[in-house]
């Protein structure tokens, strides 16, 4: 972790202006409010339309919301939640998603973690997408189903991947363990890469029968 981010008590993470959130309302501005997003798959675009890659490869979701682009200074606060055992954060995303949320009249049926590989989440103690669905959960009312889907093979991890190779690494690598009821659900995630995972996961909802699945995350790569 880079020596200038500290996780201090009464300073901003980003810039150590004095505050008593997490960060101020000027790395708030920064980071998260002003950023102009494709709506499908969140990535930084000059208009509120839909962007080429999404016009190209329609995916199985249909809107996506992220907090912040996981680039330097956001990748670190990341960084902080999964490593360096901060869960408390997982309540902190979730309010300023909430936040952001607050003016939409969409209302799934119901959030979806995305799995970890029962191995992994045995040797990391906690799966980060899953604290932040349950936040998100706990905050909106919306039902968390942790079971629905499973990962059924261990995958190396995305961001350890060439790009050309991460789509085929998690085909067929999850499964869904009963009918989903509902027609319009939420795929929660911590970080999106490509969207292959989220777009894996939205495949076979749709197939189940799912009219609608959106993604909601803390964060976005932009390539
Ligand atoms: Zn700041
Ligand atoms: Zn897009």
């Amino acid at each position: 972790m880079d020596a200038n981010f500290r996780y201090l008590q009464g300073a901003c993470f980003f810039c150590l202006a004095k505050t008593n959130k997490t960060w101020c309302d000027h790395c708030e501005y920064n980071f998260i409010l002003d950023q102009t997003r494709c709506p499908i798959c969140a990535r930084n675009s000059s208009s509120r339309n839909p962007c080429g890659s999404c016009l190209k490869h329609q995916p199985f979701f249909t809107n996506t919301e992220v907090l912040f682009n996981y680039q330097y200074p956001g990748d670190h606060l990341i960084k902080a939640f999964k490593y360096n055992n901060r869960p408390e954060l997982a309540n902190i995303f979730a309010e300023k998603l909430t936040h952001k949320l607050k003016n939409a009249d969409f209302r799934p049926g119901m959030l979806i973690p995305v799995p970890l590989h029962k191995h992994r989440q045995r040797e990391r103690g906690y799966n980060q997408s899953l604290e932040f669905a349950s936040s998100l959960g706990k905050l909106l009312r919306i039902t968390v189903n942790s079971s629905l889907c499973r990962r059924i093979i261990d995958t190396q991890q995305q961001s350890s991947l060439p790009m050309n190779t991460r789509k085929n690494n998690v085909k067929g690598a999850f499964k869904l363990s009963h009918i989903n009821p509902f027609d319009y659900v939420v795929i929660v995630d911590d970080v999106i890469t490509t969207g292959s995972t989220v777009n894996e996961i939205a495949t076979l909802l749709k197939k189940s029968g799912c009219r609608r699945v959106d993604v909601w995350a803390i964060a976005r790569t932009q390539f």
